[in-house]
């Protein structure tokens, strides 16, 4: 099924499925997990538009390309054009939140690394990020101190919460639109805290976000 933004109560957004712009390193917990030192300007990279599945469609992991990571991030959904924009300006072009998985093909992209070379075929592949639909931005009393979490079959894998960004949300986007143009319907992801691992077929999958539960299944 072709993958369009929606509000949680079903209805389609009048917004195209965009871009997905993310940030490598946000969270200083999963910074150390992974001995990666603190970045310092944030590590951008951009996942394209076929990278968008419904949280509600079965997960698709890429097979024979190794382990594939969950990464549980809060999902911003652009409304307005924003092109040098400053953090006031880019809170008020929230369309949306929700949230999402940023899978990483992780074996693949510790070897490009260590040669140097990109990320985007360890991040950007087809079905990279499986995404809930959006509440509306008036839904979520403060973004920046939302909790997030990952269950897998029932165990806590991911929890943290959006106030220990090491750059809230806002000035990221405004320092992204310093970069790329972010258009309606395009969407930031805003980092993982710590607690990423591999994804197993037939994994079930339940995703918090402010106390509100989206489940997933890994096919
Ligand atoms: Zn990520």
């Amino acid at each position: 099924m072709a993958y369009q933004h929606r509000y949680l109560d079903g209805s389609p957004l009048a917004l195209p499925a965009g871009k997905i712009v993310c940030i490598g390193r946000n969270y200083l917990d999963h910074i150390r997990e992974l001995n990666n030192a603190p970045p310092e300007t944030p590590i951008l990279f951009i996942k394209p538009s076929t990278s968008f599945s419904a949280l509600d469609q079965p997960i698709r992991l890429p097979g024979g390309r190794g382990s594939c990571h969950h990464e549980v991030e809060l999902a911003v959904l652009v409304g307005r054009e924003l092109r040098a924009a400053d953090a006031a300006t880019a809170r008020r072009s929230v369309a949306g939140y929700g949230i999402a998985l940023d899978l990483t093909l992780r074996d693949l992209q510790t070897e490009l690394k260590q040669k140097g070379y990109p990320w985007e075929t360890a991040k950007a592949f087809d079905g990279s990020c499986p995404l809930s639909p959006f509440l509306k931005p008036e839904a979520l009393a403060d973004p920046q101190a939302t909790d997030l979490t990952l269950r897998i079959n029932g165990a806590f894998r991911q929890q943290g919460n959006t106030g220990q960004m090491m750059i809230g949300i806002f000035d990221l986007m405004a320092h992204i639109s310093t970069h790329f143009t972010l258009l309606p319907g395009d969407v930031v992801l805003t980092g993982t805290p710590a607690g990423v691992g591999p994804l197993h077929s037939g994994d079930e999958l339940l995703l918090g976000l402010a106390g509100r539960d989206f489940a997933a299944r890994v096919g």
